[in-house]
């Protein structure tokens, strides 16, 4: 990957860049990356091994990047969302007023010094605009609050939306709630794959079991949810969502090397292999423990939650590699990750899907021409 300012009439400045999904997604769309930022060390081999020159990758604070950030053409965030979802564990209110705070006091730095870019791109978790039902003044969705006041003063025109990442060619259930900020209204992009053409390729013209001759398609069957898309009305002109199948062909075909439950020790371990033929649940930094479902488990107590999850009950592999998971979130095969293998799932498990970063990279440019 070059970033030798062949596209430089779309130029970034990147904050909380983790793994690097959202910083290929826009470097793919056109971006000059001028500053990524992030306070973990471990990312900087990984975003240097992706192509991104050394002497823009800053280790530090955004409130001490802010100081010194040039002008750019686009900030995209992805403030960390753990705190919320990390709530019950820790009591962590601080942790998620504090890192939001913490990336509205930046910003307010960036507007001070004049080089506030003219589109803010802010990732989050679905459901960090929901307040508690307990709300006293200071839930996940306050702080949403509060960011989308400060970001409503200083762009002409906010939006916020909630994407789908299966419907932009993510082979992964992933969905993540976007604020934009911008000079006139944002045309957020518009889906390129769906589950109806998926069940249509599965079901109507079987092109789907033609792609992969060893899937026992006769093991699976239509799920509602296809039923019900099948039934929905005129055919969608939209590519097939991405399944776990297609994005990891040789998953199953791994297994021999691979620490495996067979039945005898859970019957729920690859019982349910037509969970290959969909998009994945969602994968998660907590992929690393491996599977929510216990050896002996017999009965189902719960639904699949996690990317290992589904890989567990499609093909009774307990952990996803970290290149499987990557794969996932659609970096290109091969990709490195630096820093220890907890890290490395971390960076991994936290990323914004390359192909959705990629796809909002270029309605972003469409902005700026
Ligand atoms: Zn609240």
């Amino acid at each position: 990957m070059s970033l030798s300012g062949r596209n430089g009439s779309a130029r970034s400045v990147e904050w909380f860049v983790g793994g690097g999904g959202s910083s290929r997604g826009l470097h793919l769309a056109g971006f000059e990356a001028l500053e990524l930022v992030d306070k973990e060390p471990s990312v900087a081999a990984t975003l240097g091994a992706a192509g991104f020159p050394a002497s823009r990758i800053r280790i530090e604070d955004i409130a001490r990047a802010a100081e010194t950030s040039p002008s750019a053409d686009l900030l995209w965030a992805s403030p960390p969302c753990q705190p919320a979802s990390r709530a019950g564990k820790r009591g962590g209110r601080g942790d998620s007023r504090s890192a939001f705070d913490a990336f509205l006091e930046a910003l307010e730095i960036l507007r001070r010094r004049g080089v506030l870019p003219p589109l803010l791109l802010v990732e989050n978790v679905v459901g960090q605009n929901e307040h508690d039902a307990d709300c006293k003044g200071s839930c996940p969705g306050c702080d949403w609050e509060s960011l989308e006041r400060v970001v409503a003063e200083f762009y002409p025109s906010t939006s916020t939306r909630a994407l789908r990442s299966a419907d932009y060619g993510v082979p992964q259930h992933r969905n993540r709630l976007f604020l934009c900020g911008s000079p006139r209204p944002f045309a957020w992009p518009t889906p390129s794959h769906s589950l109806e053409s998926l069940a249509s390729a599965k079901w109507v013209t079987g092109d789907y079991w033609t792609r992969h001759r060893n899937a026992p398609s006769s093991e699976g069957s239509m799920n509602q949810a296809e039923q019900r898309a099948l039934t929905d009305g005129a055919k969608s002109p939209l590519l097939p969502w991405v399944t776990v199948r297609d994005a990891l062909p040789d998953l199953v075909r791994s297994r021999s090397g691979r620490v495996v439950h067979e039945r005898s020790e859970s019957p729920l371990a690859g019982s349910e292999p037509w969970r290959l033929d969909l998009p994945s649940t969602v994968v998660a930094a907590t992929d690393e423990k491996g599977t929510n479902y216990t050896k002996g488990m017999t009965t189902k107590r719960r639904t699949p939650m996690r990317a290992s999850d589904t890989i567990y009950l499609a093909t009774g592999i307990r952990r996803p590699t970290v290149d499987e998971l990557a794969i996932l979130q659609t970096f290109p095969s091969g990709a490195k990750f630096s820093g220890s293998v907890h890290q490395q799932y971390i960076q991994v498990g936290n990323a914004v899907p390359v192909v959705l970063a990629k796809a909002l990279g270029l309605a972003l440019r469409e902005m700026i021409r």
